[in-house]
């Protein structure tokens, strides 16, 4: 099969915007000519927008997915003296939400097979102080609502989603963004809805944690020049709600593209499970919008998982690790008193994940690029006890 040989970046967004790209830049340049740069007008129309896209009630847009989780958090009332269940697997800035609004953080271990919190274990670490959980639907898939909101009436705990990369995701009937309190998405540009820079917004079908967000995110401002809470100035921009509400009529079908892929992704790197490579599991079906496709490069695999990234690398396939470093074993987060050992599933994940190229706009030729550079170089390791399917059965017993 004639492969090209161009090289696969791991995003790409330049696919996603070219059909849209005039569209794009007639809602950028409606702002401009208005003038209404902050809190203007094509924010709360997003505001609304996506609420509903998530299937909740309220949209407060702020300056970062980092902001919604601290402010978010701090506008549900959680703070100081507060219990906050967080996975140790998830990205650093999670954490730093958490601590930021001032409660402390408790890290959980994750299930290794899906990489989302265990809640198992999540149960065992409540204490009297636990006031919340924050799932992190990881790589775009939702953990169980089902399960979650069990866990939430028996212990009386909030529910405060880190949706940041579960944009439009589904499982048992629920969007995320629309199982607890309130949810936190990242509009962050590589994220299934990115804007052009920065951006956040927290959702919540409260309207008075909307309220006090709205505050916060303003000085901390009920009206002008009149200021009840300690808030910071974490908008986002006019400019950049246009971009995501031009983009927001095309996220489903981008997550459908996605789903594809990874569909693809399972079929084609199938054959590499009995050596070791899997992909993370999923338990979310059609709901899954694959923020990530990630594999694990597991023990039993004849190769190390740096030494296959950078083979990809060399062929011209660029690849990630999401994520590299558990948040309790980061340098910034000695003082919180983890080690090395207390939660040995997302230590392993740490050391074993691997996430290929994902964008929508991924063609079926690229993807199998992938999985074909991915299983020769793996099959090359297994040399010489290994047999390429072109040897015959005859040919293995006559050595
Ligand atoms: C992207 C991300 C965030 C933070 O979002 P920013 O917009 O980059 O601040 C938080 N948590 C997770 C899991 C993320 O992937």
């Amino acid at each position: 099969m004639p492969y090209s040989t161009d090289s696969i970046p791991f995003v790409d967004f330049t696919v996603q915007h070219q059909p849209i790209q005039a569209k794009l830049e007639q809602a950028v340049q409606a702002v401009i000519q208005t003038g209404d740069y902050v809190l203007g007008q094509a924010l709360s129309e997003f505001e609304g927008a996506f609420a509903q896209a998530c299937g909740t009630r309220y949209g407060v847009g702020v300056a970062s997915g980092t902001d919604a989780i601290a402010l978010g958090l701090q506008a549900c009332g959680i703070g100081v003296g507060d219990e906050v269940l967080l996975p140790a697997n998830a990205f650093v800035a999670t954490l730093i939400g958490v601590l930021r609004s001032g409660a402390t953080p408790v890290f959980v271990d994750c299930d290794p097979r899906t990489a989302l919190i265990d809640l198992m274990a999540a149960e065992k670490a409540i204490t009297a102080r636990t006031r919340a959980i924050i799932p992190v639907h990881l790589y775009g898939q939702m953990v169980s609502p089902r399960k979650l909101l069990d866990l939430a009436s028996t212990y009386d705990l909030f529910i405060f989603e880190d949706a940041t990369q579960a944009h439009l995701a589904e499982r048992e009937g629920y969007r995320a963004g629309s199982i607890g309190i309130a949810a936190a998405f990242s509009f962050y540009p590589s994220k299934n809805l990115g804007a052009w820079g920065d951006g956040g917004m927290l959702v919540t079908r409260e309207e008075i944690i909307a309220q006090t967000l709205r505050s916060l995110r303003n000085y901390g401002a009920t009206r002008k020049y009149f200021h009840t809470d300690l808030g910071t100035n974490s908008r986002l921009d006019t400019i950049q709600a246009a971009v995501l509400q031009a983009k927001l009529p095309h996220l489903y079908d981008w997550n459908c593209d996605r789903n594809r892929i990874a569909q693809q992704y399972d079929a084609l790197l199938q054959p590499l499970a009995n050596h070791g490579i899997v992909p993370i599991a999923n338990d979310c079906g059609a709901g899954h919008v694959y923020h990530l496709y990630v594999i694990r490069v597991t023990e039993t695999s004849p190769i190390e998982r740096t030494m296959l990234q950078s083979a990809l690398s060399e062929v011209g396939i660029e690849t990630g690790l999401h994520y590299p470093i558990p948040c309790h074993l980061q340098p910034a987060f000695h003082h919180l008193g983890y080690q090395a050992g207390d939660f040995p599933h997302a230590e392993v994940l740490s050391q074993d994940v691997l996430s290929l190229p994902m964008y929508p706009g991924l063609t079926d030729e690229q993807v199998q690029r992938v999985a074909h550079a991915v299983r020769s170089i793996v099959e090359a390791e297994l040399a010489p006890f290994y047999l390429p399917e072109t040897t015959s059965q005859a040919s293995l017993i006559s050595t």
